[in-house]
């Protein structure tokens, strides 16, 4: 039995059999085997324990994710009650159940405009996937099947499915599992502290945008289909667009009747302090995909939120949409979404992020490290916030081999038992909604105490 007591060797038999049968996403199993991993046993509210007693502040809500925190009786309750009356039927051709159909009312309240359309799916990569079949669909449907181009962006994170990573814009995953599929297009990303041009913030964003339009000029209106974007690029480093970005996107894309969808997996429920991200920056996308914070993480699911243009040709016009999966709205999962929704609700999260500990939160980081020699840019909002490590802040210089201080970094963070992310070299943080002003402090002071060791390993190694 899992226990946190210091001693169990806990740790060493699950660390055995991992590394004989284990193979983990997203890493070197390898590195990860001659090490041995963490073994996590235990959360509550921000924390973890590991099998060694450790408590660890966890700076990143899992993977972007448990916006509730750990150890939430309400969804737990809601799975076990869930589970005793029906744990599994389908919504395939005649059925449906009463967690699928709530839930698809429950984020309807929730969503803006009038994305009021819920597909389930699983995962962040099959709600990707959902999205882009769907947009396909309905072109074709509407008489214009030539319509197949999807343009996203450069370092874009949209999944790890083929779909997603062929949609996706992170180099190294192109380079692996090929060929991706046809027919979509990468544009460059909104990042005005690494890539300016020398602009002013606004004129940058202004140019990030017109690259859609030069592409879609080039391609040939008639055939693009969409552009899909995180209104936050969260997993490429918490890439925060400059203010008129989104609306310029949004202008070419009404210009040239090219559908706007918003990938909000990790923008959505709460964490930019509105419901969805596209709030925050004042998107009207016409579909949205959504997971994580959905459940905080309990039960895996995703869905997709469609308009109404695009809905009603699919009702109207599609007969039956051969896609879905077999636990596509599952009770378990979408009853744990429901109670999820409905505490965000009651204890007003969505305000208390807004109007209180967001700001706290990106002022508390910005007086404790702004002016750490390692800290270029502290960007972000609301629960969520990408910091520039940097070789000398006033040059604006990046290290020369890129990764290599975020590695250092994000292994300090670990060992002093904090989880903090690295994406390159930019440290990103994403914590649990409810955390609390002294646990925000908290946090930031464990930053601190991070990047001074960061900086003294740097300076100790050359970098
Ligand atoms: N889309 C975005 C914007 C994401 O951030 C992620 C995951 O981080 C995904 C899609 C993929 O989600 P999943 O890992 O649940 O497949």
């Amino acid at each position: 039995p899992a226990t946190t007591e210091p001693g169990h060797n806990l740790t060493t038999s699950v660390q055995q059999i991992d590394a004989r049968h284990h193979l983990h996403p997203f890493t070197d199993t390898a590195a990860l085997n001659r090490r041995g991993a963490r073994v996590m046993v235990r959360g509550e509210g921000v924390y973890l324990w590991d099998s060694e007693g450790n408590k660890i502040l966890d700076g990143m809500a899992g993977l972007w994710c448990v916006n509730l925190g750990y150890g939430r009786r309400e969804l737990i309750d809601a799975a076990k009650t869930q589970l005793e009356e029906l744990p599994y039927y389908n919504n395939f051709f005649q059925t449906t159940t009463a967690p699928a159909a709530v839930l698809a009312q429950e984020i309807a309240s929730v969503t803006p405009g009038d994305l009021n359309h819920i597909f389930f799916a699983n995962s962040g990569s099959e709600a990707v996937d959902t999205l882009m079949r769907m947009i396909r669909h309905y072109w074709t449907l509407e008489g214009q099947p030539q319509k197949t181009l999807l343009i996203s962006r450069d370092n874009a994170y949209h999944g790890s499915t083929i779909g997603g990573t062929s949609l996706g814009g992170m180099t190294p995953m192109h380079r692996q599992g090929g060929p991706f599929l046809p027919d979509i297009e990468h544009i460059r990303q909104p990042y005005w502290y690494g890539e300016g041009d020398g602009l002013s913030e606004a004129e940058f964003g202004l140019k990030a945008a017109a690259a859609l339009e030069e592409r879609i000029l080039q391609l040939g209106p008639e055939r693009v289909a969409a552009f899909v974007g995180e209104p936050i690029q969260g997993a490429g480093g918490v890439i925060m667009p400059p203010a008129g970005y989104w609306q310029e996107i949004q202008r070419i894309c009404r210009k040239y009747d090219i559908l706007l969808a918003a990938d909000e997996v990790i923008c959505g429920f709460g964490r930019t302090g509105s419901w969805f991200g596209s709030q925050t920056l004042g998107i009207e996308p016409d579909l949205m995909s959504m997971a994580k914070g959905l459940s905080s993480g309990y039960m895996p699911i995703s869905a997709v939120a469609v308009g109404d243009r695009v809905a009603s040709s699919l009702i109207e016009k599609g007969g039956e949409f051969y896609h879905g999966f077999t636990y596509s709205g599952h009770p378990v999962a979408a009853a744990v979404a429901i109670a999820n929704i409905r505490t965000m609700k009651q204890e007003k999260i969505v305000e208390y992020v807004a109007d209180d500990i967001g700001p706290y939160f990106q002022q508390r980081l910005r007086q404790i490290l702004a002016e750490h020699p390692l800290v270029g840019h502290i960007e972000g909002i609301g629960l969520i916030a990408g910091i520039a490590l940097v070789k000398d802040r006033a040059r604006r210089t990046f290290f020369a081999e890129t990764g290599a201080a975020g590695q250092i970094c994000r292994d300090h963070c670990f060992e002093n038992n904090l989880i903090m992310r690295a994406v390159g070299d930019r440290m990103v943080l994403s914590p649990p909604l409810i955390i609390s002003r002294d646990e925000v402090d908290e946090l930031c002071q464990k930053v601190r105490t991070c990047f001074d060791l960061t900086l003294k390993s740097v300076r100790e190694q050359g970098l």
